[in-house]
């Protein structure tokens, strides 16, 4: 089948490889001409394991180009473009809405536009009445891959949601689908159908419930901090219990990236629109504890150094989660930004996300007190103390006592509660937690 994907960035530039893999013939369409010449390279604009090989492998089925006109050929559209967080909290949907008027001049009868981004309930049946005067149908199929894991995520997901328009439409439309994802499919991958208020929903319930989750443990460790108890025990013992589940349940420093936080928000601002605030309110407190983390760190080394000023801090971690060089509302970053507001000299240490942090950090006017590198040995040389803020493999399996020949100050802060911490005391470092001694 021709397919086309509109919005190229994590979710759509993995989606586009992902149905090459299942044999189609997909033409991404992106509006940064930079981010399509290297996909059209066969070269992956941001780092995602198995990424790259995935293009190389279908590169001849498939195209990547600027011009929305190439979608006229396709009979189904992704529709994959940012919906990042506006300045009231609500989702920001001007690209959504221009790639979907950017589209229906290329539409025809029996196409199939399928909205993948993450919206507010709602979206599916307002953009319905663009979409159908082009007598193509409209569906909205939420995407729930995790960043690190997206490959695998978009070709063998846990389960496929369909919102579909109720009648004859929403059939068509189902069949239409099931031919794209047979591959995905005939791996007994659970398909559920049900109208577009309920896949929308399902997208932000489904990230409410993971953040939720988090806070939960997180709002533990702000207990077991004063109270001497150790919150890694305490997730390891109700984690046994089937009904709680121990994914998810690992305190730190917060969720962050650029799902979960606007997500959240988002959400609680549509409720607020439709009347229902109050149903969502418990989510303005996940965000907070989710916030309140990221000055935890900064709180503890205060505790620890005294006047942060002139003080030298090694920050393993830029971005928001390991195996990926996404850097959106990153704790780790943010962490390390509060740190050079205070007159620390910081150097941050990240595998992959180095790179894009450099814009980010000339922006903020920071170039001059927080430098970035590859080489996390190099950032803790000389350092007073050292923040891991991000669970890179690389850093969980360092070396403490060669870490420690190379730093003078002998004080960690493990912001992921990822190290051993007796081999770090073993190495003579003063260990601090998040809700552990
Ligand atoms: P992204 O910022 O990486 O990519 C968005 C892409 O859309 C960019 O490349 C941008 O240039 C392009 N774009 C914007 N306007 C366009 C237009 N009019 N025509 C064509 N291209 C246009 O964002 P992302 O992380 O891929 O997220 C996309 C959507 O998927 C969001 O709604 C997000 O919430 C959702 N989502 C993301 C993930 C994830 O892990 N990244 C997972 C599930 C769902």
């Amino acid at each position: 089948m021709k397919i086309s994907v509109i919005g190229c960035g994590y979710l759509g530039a993995v989606h586009a490889a992902s149905m090459a893999e299942l044999g189609h013939d997909v033409i991404g369409i992106d509006v940064d001409p930079a981010r399509i010449e290297s996909l059209q390279q066969g070269i992956a604009p941001f780092h995602e394991p198995g990424f790259d090989a995935l293009l190389q492998k279908n590169a001849p089925r498939l195209t990547f180009t600027t011009d929305m006109s190439a979608a006229g050929g396709a009979t189904v559209h992704f529709v994959a473009v940012g919906t990042p967080q506006s300045a009231d909290g609500s989702a920001d949907m001007t690209y959504v809405n221009s790639a979907i008027e950017g589209l229906t001049p290329y539409l025809s009868e029996g196409d199939l536009v399928v909205g993948k981004s993450t919206v507010p309930v709602g979206t599916a049946e307002r953009l319905s009445a663009k979409v159908t005067p082009t007598r193509a149908l409209l569906m909205w199929n939420p995407e729930f891959l995790r960043e690190g894991f997206a490959v695998e995520d978009t070709l063998s997901p846990d389960r496929l949601v369909y919102g579909v328009q109720e009648g004859k439409d929403g059939d068509t439309a189902t069949a239409i689908l099931d031919e794209v994802y047979a591959g995905i499919l005939a791996k007994d991958t659970p398909r559920l159908v049900m109208n577009f208020a309920t896949a929308e929903l399902v997208k932000v319930a489904a990230n409410s419930f993971l953040a939720t989750k988090i806070s939960f443990i997180n709002a533990m460790a702000e207990i077991a901090d004063v109270t001497g108890a150790n919150v890694t025990q305490l997730a390891d013992a109700i984690g046994y219990d089937t009904r709680i589940g121990r994914r998810f349940l690992n305190a730190g420093i917060g969720f962050g990236g650029g799902c979960l936080p606007k997500d959240i928000r988002g959400f609680v601002a549509r409720a607020e629109e439709l009347g229902v605030g109050e149903a969502l309110s418990f989510l303005k407190d996940v965000d907070d504890i989710n916030l309140r983390r990221r000055s935890r760190v900064v709180d503890v080394l205060a505790e620890e150094l005294g006047d942060l000023s002139g003080k030298t801090i090694a920050v393993w971690g830029i971005s928001f989660k390991p195996d990926s060089d996404d850097i959106r509302d990153s704790p780790a970053l943010d962490i390390a930004e509060s740190l050079a507001r205070a007159g620390a000299t910081v150097v941050s240490a990240d595998p992959e996300g180095w790179k894009p942090a450099q814009d980010r950090i000339e922006r903020a006017g920071l170039s001059a007190s927080l430098t970035t590198t590859t080489d996390h040995r190099a950032a803790v040389t000389g350092a007073d103390a050292l923040v891991v803020a991000t669970e890179w493999k690389v850093f969980q399996d360092e070396d403490p006592t060669t870490i420690g020949a190379l730093m003078p100050g002998k004080l960690v802060v493990d912001g992921r509660n990822c190290l051993d911490s007796s081999s770090w005391k073993d190495a003579g470092f003063r260990y601090r937690g998040m809700g552990r001694a």
